[in-house]
């Protein structure tokens, strides 16, 4: 195995770090071209390229990480390929192929072997796959070509010193409109919440939770999270709606719930009427798995999750903690969770 690269493991935070190499692939005359690695961590493009004027770009967030054994593993890698191309044809760009997406992002991680953090160190190595569309375009109408690229950047435990459940505030923002592109991994969709984010963070929140646009009386989800809740019999709610993204966290929790731990499921509309009732709350992604909610500030009407604000829900750690297992390969994974990088 390569030597790793001196890197303060614990500490580096969630930010982007340059690596050794990114894979690139071209389309170009209606077709992907054979793409590889670089080192260039550079792109030069049109300055009317469909990317920068109409924000014709999609992407993907998954991790690689050293198991207990000491593989380098991904985990469930195929659920991004396959999200990725629903998230381009939403755009009207040409689908990645899954089988070269899963050859793209495995090279890139074997290629920065010595990025990939050390087991027990709670650090791993994020990987971002990405798309966008690179030729000029000024009348509104999809790009003829475009560029595929996957980097990756080691980043940290998300939670330093356990982690502390947050405080989060119902938005007046809307996230996503009914019949738009709140289901897609959509950069456009990020650009909308950062005025909501940066207010939020400024009023002391560490999260928005968005409602539905249409009544404003369901949940949907936060800015880059799904939502999971725990009635006060244990089971494990999380809402449905087309306006929400499809975490792949949120359906292994799910499964995990119901297989592993024998937990009832119901993934059905959640009004935020319910929300006071329950009894933990949590946000699902893959950069910290789960985070744990404490309390919900809805205009001065606070929600108080029963599990508080010290540690995490007991079911929602529970969850966690075989999530992590399985990932970390210290609990038998379903057939085809785990993909073996080396
Ligand atoms: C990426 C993302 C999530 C989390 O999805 P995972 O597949 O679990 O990482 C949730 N909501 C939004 C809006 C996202 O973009």
């Amino acid at each position: 195995m390569m030597e790793k690269k001196q890197i303060d493991w614990a500490n580096i935070g969630f930010g982007y770090m340059k690596t050794d190499y990114r894979y690139v692939s071209n389309y170009k005359n209606g077709a992907w071209g054979e793409g590889g690695l670089t080192t260039d961590d550079t792109i030069t493009m049109s300055e009317c390229a469909g990317v920068l004027q109409y924000a014709q770009t999609v992407f993907e967030g998954l991790k690689a990480y050293t198991t207990e054994d000491g593989h380098i593993v991904m985990f469930r890698p195929d659920l991004n390929a396959a999200r990725m191309v629903d998230s381009a044809k939403r755009l009207e760009m040409p689908p990645f192929p899954e089988e070269r997406f899963l050859e793209a992002v495995t090279e890139v991680v074997k290629a920065n072997a010595a990025y990939v953090p050390p087991y027990g160190s709670g650090a791993s190595l994020y990987i971002r796959p990405y798309m966008f569309g690179t030729n000029p375009v000024i009348g509104v109408k999809p790009a003829d070509e475009y560029q595929f690229r996957t980097f990756v950047t080691p980043v940290g435990p998300y939670f330093k010193g356990g982690a502390k459940p947050i405080t989060i505030k119902v938005s007046d923002f809307d996230r996503a409109a009914p019949h738009g592109t709140g289901h897609i991994k959509a950069g456009l969709n990020y650009a909308m919440s950062l005025h909501a984010i940066v207010t939020a963070h400024e009023e002391g929140f560490a999260e928005n939770m968005y409602l539905d646009a249409a009544t404003r009386t369901k949940v949907e989800e936060t800015g880059g999270a799904n939502f999971i809740f725990v009635t006060k019999d244990n089971k494990v709610v999380t809402p449905k709606s087309d306006s929400i993204l499809p975490s792949i966290t949120r359906r292994s929790i799910l499964h995990v719930a119901k297989e592993y731990l024998g937990l009832e499921v119901e993934e059905r509309e959640v009004f935020f009427d319910e929300v006071k009732d329950f009894a933990e709350c949590g946000l699902c992604g893959t950069a910290a798995v789960i985070s744990p909610v404490g309390k919900i500030v809805d205009h001065g009407t606070e929600i108080c999750l029963p599990s508080g604000m010290e540690e995490m829900g007991r079911v929602t750690k529970r969850l966690y903690e075989t999530l992590t297992g399985i990932q970390m390969g210290r609990i038998e994974a379903p057939e085809g969770w785990i993909k073996v990088v080396e």
